[in-house]
């Protein structure tokens, strides 16, 4: 099921995507609340997607927990930024946070920090949690996610490098788009994940090359910090990293979810 949140007039409400009876365009079935919460038990409307504006499908309750370096090829490209110790692979996911207030949802767009030299994209797969999570191991880990999303980890590179940890550089307003649709039934083992900035490819991989999976990722945070339901994790970023430019359009895509689209200002 592909969940969404849209406003529509002056009304914001969640929804699931479905085809008209006649198969003749896209429709939203509109839900009672958000489905995290409140299941899905719908309205009994029915709206046309072309007539909604998509909004980020999940505000983050508490936290956006993020995974650095979790793909090989991303680790090698990083090690003349961040230096040699620090851009070996790490034996286990290495965490950090961007708060809340960093999400924006499709359409919306990237605020260029007037602080910042270099702004650059980080396509990723991100994990909403669906319940409370304290200690999970990863064998029953994926009882806890409600769904999955695209993400982009946009990264003041100058100030992550200046400030030697990245809260201030990966946390700015506009620099956690998520969206465009939750897909609750996703397959993450072999996903083609795809960067684009004005439609020229940055950055390409597939899900399998995670160096800690997402069931890994949900158990390690979990023991560290409490997550809530609406919480979102980002699993982490393949190579091809580059800036972001004011008038730029970038989109994550990620097969079998959708594509996230944003532009830059
Ligand atoms: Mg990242």
């Amino acid at each position: 099921m592909k969940i969404v949140r849209f406003r529509a007039g002056d009304e914001i409400a969640y929804g699931i995507v479905d085809r008209a009876e006649d198969g003749s365009r896209a429709e939203l079935v509109e839900l009672a609340s958000d489905p995290i919460v409140g299941g899905y038990e719908t309205t009994g409307r029915r709206l046309p997607l072309s007539e909604v504006r998509l909004l980020a499908p999940v505000i983050p309750s508490s936290k956006v927990v993020c995974v650095g370096k979790n793909y090989l090829d991303h680790v090698e490209e990083m090690r003349h930024v961040t230096g040699g110790g620090l851009a070996d692979a790490p034996e286990e996911p290495l965490l950090f946070l961007k708060p809340n207030t960093s999400v924006i949802g499709p359409d919306d767009e990237i605020v260029l920090p007037s602080i910042s030299e270099n702004v650059e994209h980080e396509g990723e797969l991100a994990v909403v949690i669906g319940k409370i999570a304290k200690d999970v191991p990863a064998e029953r880990a994926l009882d806890v996610v409600f769904g999955f999303t695209c993400a982009n980890d946009v990264s003041a590179r100058d100030l992550q490098v200046r400030d030697k940890q990245w809260s201030r550089a990966k946390g700015f307003d506009t620099f956690c788009p998520l969206g465009p649709v939750i897909e609750t039934e996703f397959d993450f083992s072999d996903a083609h994940l795809e960067t684009r900035v004005n439609g020229e490819v940055r950055q390409q991989t597939s899900t399998a090359k995670l160096i800690h999976s997402v069931e890994r990722i949900i158990a390690h945070a979990s023991q560290a910090f409490t997550l809530l339901p609406g919480d979102v994790i980002l699993t982490g970023t393949p190579a091809g990293v580059g800036p972001l430019l004011a008038g730029d359009t970038v989109e994550v895509e990620i097969e079998g979810i959708g594509t996230l689209r944003n532009r830059v200002v």
